[in-house]
């Protein structure tokens, strides 16, 4: 692996700044080792072209053994990036919609009408439909996961240390670029804009050509590849996803906006929610709908020990394994400053991990 290797370290987390220089130097060299040793992405590299505000990802040759979705060589569109996303829905000269079919009995993903929201899997298939009218070919829908809550407006969303692995399966046979999507397409044609390097928002853009004979809307499949609870990715803040009507220079025709919960039970956290939404309404008092509020109180922090003891082929991914426990604690401490068990637990990972040098 050539220069993109520091380049998806430093952009995959910006938590590693708060780690001393030495952890991060160390942790560039690891994975550089790593990447360069274990898996042959030299292909993928040579086809990966960003431009030079590091903001689109653009592949020429590689195909895709996996099924996994990658963008193609075709003409981008200007992104837009404000500095604040506006997820007010707007139908637009063109009455822009969206719909979600959710088949019964399928519980890998459930959509709730009541409180607009996708209940997901991780790494499941969404099929979405979008609806305009007056379909012109050169319409494209461009989709920006972003947080919730007013106070997380400019705070960009991106995957979690575990999930930005080069060793997450999910990563395999994958341009390095995409490795902080939170939201993938699984449309050939699908470009992905944004770098957190460049703390521009990360969304990614289909051109929606036009609906097939006999049908009114266009179907695209988006898949989450975080969970909301991810501890240094999402930590449980409640995630919408703001899709745009565009045309090719990137101006907006319409706007929708959808709430989503990526979860181990997307059944049961639908009925639960939906439970409480109906609950809070019969008492009058508006419903919050802030998953760091109904997730994250410190009751629900969790100091207890637990024993790890695996057996891992490798020094130097048994150091590998070592070091993304001590970040994941180390920012869960920094987040809960006056926890002395996860401080402790800190020091202890720090002084492990320095012995195995
Ligand atoms: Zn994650």
């Amino acid at each position: 692996m050539t220069e993109d290797t520091p380049s998806f370290i430093l952009t995959a987390s910006q938590e590693l700044q708060l780690l001393s220089d030495q952890e991060v130097g160390s942790m560039l060299h690891l994975f550089a080792e790593q990447t360069e040793d274990q898996y042959n992405y030299s292909a993928i590299d040579n086809t990966l072209v960003d431009d030079s505000s590091h903001s689109k990802i653009f592949i020429e040759k590689f195909e895709p053994e996996s099924g996994v979705p990658f963008p193609s060589p075709e003409l981008p569109i200007a992104p837009a990036q404000p500095s604040i996303i506006i997820n007010e829905d707007y139908p637009g000269p063109y009455d822009f919609e969206i719909s979600l079919k959710p088949q019964a009995g399928n519980n890998t993903w459930v959509y709730s009408e009541k409180l607009n929201k996708i209940y997901t899997l991780i790494s499941q298939s969404i099929p979405i439909d979008f609806k305009w009218k007056a379909p012109m070919e050169s319409m494209y829908v461009r989709a920006t996961p972003l947080y919730s809550a007013l106070q997380y407006a400019q705070t960009m969303v991106k995957r979690c240390l575990l999930h930005c692995s080069p060793l997450e399966p999910s990563n395999l046979n994958i341009p390095n670029g995409l490795y902080d999507h939170v939201l993938r397409c699984q449309d050939s044609n699908a470009y992905y804009y944004g770098s957190v390097e460049a703390n521009t928002f990360l969304n990614v853009i289909v051109p929606l050509g036009q609906p097939q004979v006999g049908t009114e809307f266009v179907r695209v499949m988006y898949s989450f590849v975080c969970n909301n609870s991810c501890p240094s990715g999402m930590n449980r803040k409640a995630l919408e996803v703001v899709f745009t009507l565009e045309d090719q220079d990137g101006k907006v025709f319409g706007r929708k906006k959808v709430h989503v919960r990526v979860c181990s039970c997307p059944k049961r956290d639908k009925e639960k929610e939906e439970k409480d939404y109906v609950k809070h309404s019969l008492k009058g008092k508006k419903f919050v709908r802030s998953e760091k509020k109904q997730y994250s109180s410190n009751s629900s922090l969790d100091t207890k020990k637990y024993d790890l003891n695996v057996n891992i082929c490798g020094k130097e991914n048994q150091k590998f394994g070592v070091r993304m426990i001590h970040q994941m604690i180390t920012i869960q401490s920094l987040e809960n400053s006056s926890n002395a068990e996860l401080k402790l637990n800190k020091e202890y990972l720090r002084a492990y991990l320095k012995s195995l040098d």
